[in-house]
């Protein structure tokens, strides 16, 4: 079997491991070794001199449920252009209609899905354009014994609940769902990752209710219930991050604003997570995919490496999947190697202001369970890797 070496990129070990070279070794589908590897008769070596070797991306909030929800992309028209190896389905499918999430998109794809069940039981079905029905509005759809009957059976890749609380999709419902999500993630012992929008619930609510561990996710989004208020962080917020809950930005159409991103990391509050909730409405534009999000992050100043930990070691380790965010002899290879293209490039967030900047992260090379990944999102057996 070919042994592939990516030779003379930085890997990103994230301060873990201390690295001794900047070589990565592939072989039968598992990383070989790292440092300065020697080249052996058979090897074949593509050069990455000047690029970033990170884990390939987790992307904890998407919506993959294609076919199956209106809302629904395909992982693998976004995977190469995104670095990502890792969808996380954030409640797209509730415990009625998890089994097709499960059995035509998960198992057959060649990346690593995983799903916050939706506690609502079908999951978001009216998400469209044109229709707009909230699944958490009617109450007799927050069944929470289906809801852990369900998580129960599938533990292997169901991760947590997933509560969209807020007028949006609940109506006047929304502590209500918030709560009944926290009773089964409580029995579980999973987290919960929550949905803010409008009011009610506060954001305030919110934050005051989730427990160490769960996740707040649009945490940059627009006024009104945004994280800040008058331009400084709210107390809330902090008291949250201090007990252990995680920030997610979580990007769609709604989303992110780039002037609330601003006031928290002028604050120093930058987000835990960082992901982009692509759904039929935002994966055109405004959200794209993870890696425009991460270098919208970049671009208001969190450090490049920072923000690549908070799109692979970050989310890997909130799924409890450690090992596909990191770069570690031994294990399987999820790699992503990036590379900074300078041309001037317009980032666009959900309110419409736009930043121009003049470098930005590309996707190179795309390496999932072992396998090569191409543009259009195939697998194919990792000699295949284009030089
Ligand atoms: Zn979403």
């Amino acid at each position: 079997m070919t042994r592939i070496i990516l030779r003379g990129g930085r890997v990103l070990s994230f301060g873990d491991t201390p690295l001794a070279g900047s070589d990565v070794a592939i072989s039968a589908g598992r990383i070989d070794s790292l440092g300065h590897v020697a080249e052996q008769a058979g090897d074949r070596v593509i050069d990455v001199a000047g690029a970033i070797i990170t884990p390939a991306l987790t992307d904890i909030h998407t919506h993959v449920y294609w076919g199956g929800t209106s809302l629904g992309v395909r992982p693998e028209t976004v995977a190469h252009r995104s670095a990502t190896g890792v969808f996380v389905d954030a409640g797209s499918a509730g415990a009625g209609n998890y089994e097709g999430l499960r059995a035509f998109i998960a198992e057959p794809s060649p990346f690593h899905i995983f799903a916050y069940l939706n506690i609502s039981y079908a999951g978001i079905f009216g998400f469209g354009k044109d229709v707009m029905v909230g699944e958490c509005c009617d109450a007799r759809l927050l069944d929470t014994k289906s809801c852990l009957a369900a998580v129960r059976s599938h533990r292997d890749r169901i991760v947590g609940v997933k509560v969209r609380a807020g007028h949006m999709a609940a109506g006047e419902n929304g502590a209500l769902a918030l709560d009944l999500a926290l009773d089964v993630a409580e029995e579980l012992g999973v987290p919960i990752m929550c949905h803010v929008d409008l009011a009610p619930p506060t954001i305030d609510e919110v934050c005051d209710r989730l427990r160490p561990g769960d996740i707040i996710t649009h945490c940059c989004r627009p006024a009104p219930n945004s994280a800040t208020h008058d331009g400084h962080v709210r107390e809330a917020a902090w008291k949250a991050r201090r007990r252990g809950v995680r920030f997610d930005v979580g990007h769609g159409r709604g989303g992110f604003s780039f002037k609330v991103c601003r006031e928290m990391l002028d604050e120093g509050f930058a987000p835990d997570l960082i992901s982009s909730d692509i759904h039929a409405l935002s994966v055109d534009g405004p959200a794209h995919d993870l890696l425009t999000t991460v270098n919208k992050l970049i671009a208001l100043g969190v450090a490049p490496d920072e923000a690549l930990a908070a799109a692979s070691r970050n989310p890997a380790g909130a799924i409890g999947r450690p090992d596909l965010g990191r770069i570690r002899a031994g294990d399987e290879a999820n790699i992503a190697v990036l590379r900074w293209k300078s041309e001037p490039w317009p980032l666009q967030d959900a309110a419409g202001e736009i930043i121009t900047v003049d470098r930005r992260l590309v996707c190179e090379h795309l390496i999932v369970r072992g396998q090569a990944i191409t543009a259009a999102g195939e697998a194919r057996p990792l000699h295949e890797l284009a030089s």
